[in-house]
């Protein structure tokens, strides 16, 4: 099943990449898939003039008494216009009826919810102003709506009709807490749970147990990443980084914390954990061969012309796909370790010399 993620024209390209790689970082069979198609505020006039970009502007604004119509009203969309950017997508791209379609968007919406779904597998997210809530990355919260919504849709649930024992007003840790207090939202993040109620109507729809435990190990995965931001925040000293029989790099005396990289990345920092010596940029052509070879068991593809090219195109000195695929990975470990623990798993160096990740040989363990 195919989940196409879209935005609205103020939601960074980049941002919305990086939801995706994360979401697609845990096997299974949802594929998730980044557009960058932009729509055009012509031809929806509700995107264009009245979006704020300013939020603490928005803020004063709205609790400014003297003001007689809150400027807020004229920045929120209303359900029927965040879903008919789906529509528009769908119709456009003639997206099958059983894909889904996440719209990612910093406007507020008219309920000011975290997300909605409607009947016909077409959902929003707003992707603005988790830092009010929770202290990480906005890509963990918005992954987890993404699956929420999508496991909501599946079970037939809807948030709109109250009361309904799947949609719990009182919190539980469950994936379908209400969350009327926004702040309720960590206890569900920090659970990564599924109710035994919400559980047997997964079983009563007959929900495809590959989607529920895709969603399951996202949840879980996001849990790890949370907690370890909590628990081990003073970590300064490097710590031992393992690949294990299933190709994953993990760091075992962090709670077995996964860095989480799609198959070429991966590639790319393994091939830098076995050679700590460092490899200028212009030899990375001299170990094609080798690249190619770990790029193949990674990806779990046989001879694909795909692979080839992106190893050539990786180790290109010319056009820049190195630097900028290093830059996206160097991205990725400093968002999930923070400083001043990245810097030990980074791949650095200046142009002209070796790159190289700086952990002690002795903390590698490569062990497939
Ligand atoms: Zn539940």
């Amino acid at each position: 099943m195919k989940v196409y993620l879209i935005k609205t024209p103020e939601y960074q390209t980049e941002n919305l990449i990086e939801v995706c790689d994360f979401l697609n970082s845990f096997d299974g069979t949802l594929e998730f898939i980044p557009s960058t198609y932009e729509f055009s505020e012509g031809e929806f006039n509700f995107l264009g003039n009245t979006y704020l970009k300013n939020f603490e502007g928005v803020k004063k604004v709205l609790y400014d008494n003297t003001m007689e119509t809150p400027l807020s009203w004229e920045q929120q969309l209303s359900w029927e216009q965040l879903f008919s950017l789906c529509n528009h997508y769908r119709n456009l791209f003639k997206v099958e009826k059983n894909d889904f379609i996440v719209l990612l968007t910093l406007r507020n919406n008219v309920t000011n919810w975290f997300s909605h779904n409607d009947s016909t597998r077409n959902v929003f997210i707003q992707t603005a102003n988790w830092e009010n809530y929770i202290q990480v990355h906005h890509k963990y919260p918005v992954a987890y709506e993404v699956l929420e919504n999508i496991m909501q849709s599946l079970m037939h649930v809807t948030s709109e009709v109250f009361p309904s024992q799947y949609i719990h007003q009182k919190p539980r840790g469950c994936m379908n807490d209400f969350c009327e207090d926004k702040e309720q939202i960590i206890l569900k993040l920090q659970t990564a749970n599924i109710c035994v109620v919400c559980a047997e109507k997964i079983q009563e729809e007959n929900i495809d147990q590959k989607i529920v435990n895709q969603t399951l190990e996202i949840f879980e995965g996001i849990r790890k990443e949370l907690l370890f931001k909590q628990k081990f925040r003073k970590q300064v000293e490097p710590v031992s980084i393992t690949i294990n029989e299933s190709r994953q790099i993990i760091l075992p005396q962090l709670d077995n914390l996964e860095i989480r990289l799609n198959p070429l990345f991966k590639t790319l920092y393994i091939f830098y954990l076995k050679h700590t010596g460092g490899v200028k940029l212009n030899e990375l052509n001299d170990f094609r061969e080798e690249l190619l070879a770990l790029y193949k068991k990674l990806s779990g593809a046989d001879n694909n012309n795909t692979i080839e090219v992106r190893i050539a195109d990786l180790v290109n000195p010319i056009g820049g796909s190195f630097s900028q695929k290093k830059s996206k990975l160097n991205k990725i470990i400093t968002d999930l370790l923070g400083e001043p623990l990245a810097k030990f798993y980074r791949i650095e160096g200046e142009p002209g010399e070796p790159f190289k990740i700086n952990i002690p040989n002795n903390l590698i363990d490569i062990r497939y």
